[in-house]
């Protein structure tokens, strides 16, 4: 029996390079030794979008052509949508009940989204809304509706499964033996950094790279990127690793790396030159993806049916795991 793998995006934008690198890498690896489902999540999404429909519809679309880009094979993976499967909503509701207000707003990943969201939330999260602050209880129904053992993430997600093994266990302790733990699958880089030197690149911090990014944008993003500010001119020597151009470059794996490294701490290589290597390199690296994206654009029913296949599927494995939790909690009539 081949062990399931359960994990989910937001559709609220298309895919960066921190999603590649991330998770994306590892979903490559994974996806021919497992039974994996990859979650569309437009509920989730919602909960910060709520008063933005139209963004989580059409990303819901665009998320799932980036991911068949990337080279995921839609007969090893299945794909669905979350909102088409509303046991999982039933599962949050259910889970609800094992998990405190004080540990949902002590969640770090949850604190640290809250912070980011103040035009939603309020200076100091004092506008939170219930759904926002419950997503991570409505993350773990999703995994455990599908019986998730293994959840490919970013590192931004381990709080967040941490707080969904809580739930599992209470669940087992107070209702007998049901769910399975899940355990988290990092890939060799866990948190790709963003254009502004910011910790994470992030579809709604405005710092990412996105892989259907044409020449001009890439060109004007990389430009744009932070570099070490105590190099003023170009002979300048500057520190590499305080330079987001020579961070990207180690991240996309130029073979050029160490001639990169050594120049710019000689000042060898002005900021400008490096930047333009860079944007070559990045469009070579994007080629075959928009290759292979192009045939989800001219042919977008395909993505619907890929969709639609893999979510029969799903509720299929829902519902039977729905049974099984309503069984153990004396609600099946
Ligand atoms: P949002 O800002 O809307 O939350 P996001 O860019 O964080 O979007 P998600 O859909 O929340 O993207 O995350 C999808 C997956 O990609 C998760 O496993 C997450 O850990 C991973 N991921 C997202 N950003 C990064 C990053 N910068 N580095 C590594 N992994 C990432
Ligand atoms: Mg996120």
């Amino acid at each position: 029996m081949k062990k399931t793998i359960l994990t989910g995006l937001r559709p609220t934008g298309n895919l960066h390079l921190g999603h590649y690198f991330g998770a994306g890498q590892n979903y490559l690896k994974l996806q021919d030794d497992y039974d994996f489902y990859l979650e569309i999540a437009d509920v989730q999404g919602l909960t910060d979008n709520f008063n933005n429909p139209e963004k989580v519809r059409l990303n819901t679309k665009e998320i799932t052509m980036d991911l068949l880009s990337i080279g995921l094979d839609p007969e090893k993976v299945n794909f669905f949508v979350q909102s088409r499967i509303p046991e999982i909503a039933e599962l949050t509701v259910f889970y609800s009940n094992l998990v405190t207000v004080s540990r949902l707003q002590r969640n770090p990943t949850v604190k640290s989204e809250i912070a980011q969201k103040k035009e939603l939330f309020g200076n100091s999260g004092e506008s939170i809304t219930y759904g926002f602050l419950g997503y991570p209880v409505s993350q773990a129904a999703d995994i455990t509706c599908f019986d998730g053992e293994l959840v490919p993430v970013g590192d931004d997600q381990l709080p967040l499964l941490e707080q969904c093994r809580e739930i599992v266990r209470k669940f087992n302790n107070i209702y007998g033996e049901t769910l399975k733990e899940p355990e988290p699958v990092l890939s060799k880089t866990t948190r790709v950094k963003g254009l502004d030197g910011n910790e994470k690149m992030g579809k709604s911090l405005g710092n990412a790279i996105y892989l259907v990014d044409d020449n001009e944008t890439i060109k004007k993003k990389v430009m744009g990127a932070v570099t070490d500010p105590k190099k003023i001119k170009k002979d300048d020597p500057a520190d590499p690793e305080v330079c987001m151009v020579y961070y990207y470059h180690k991240l996309i794996d130029n073979p050029n790396l160490d001639t990169v490294c050594s120049e710019c701490k000689k000042g060898a290589r002005g900021c400008v030159a490096c930047k333009k290597e860079l944007i070559d390199k990045i469009n070579d690296f994007l080629k075959p993806i928009k290759e292979r994206r192009k045939k989800y654009e001219d042919n977008p029913e395909l993505v619907d049916k890929i969709l639609s296949d893999g979510s029969i599927k799903a509720k299929i494995k829902a519902k039977e795991q729905i049974k099984k939790v309503k069984k153990a909690m004396k609600i099946d009539y």
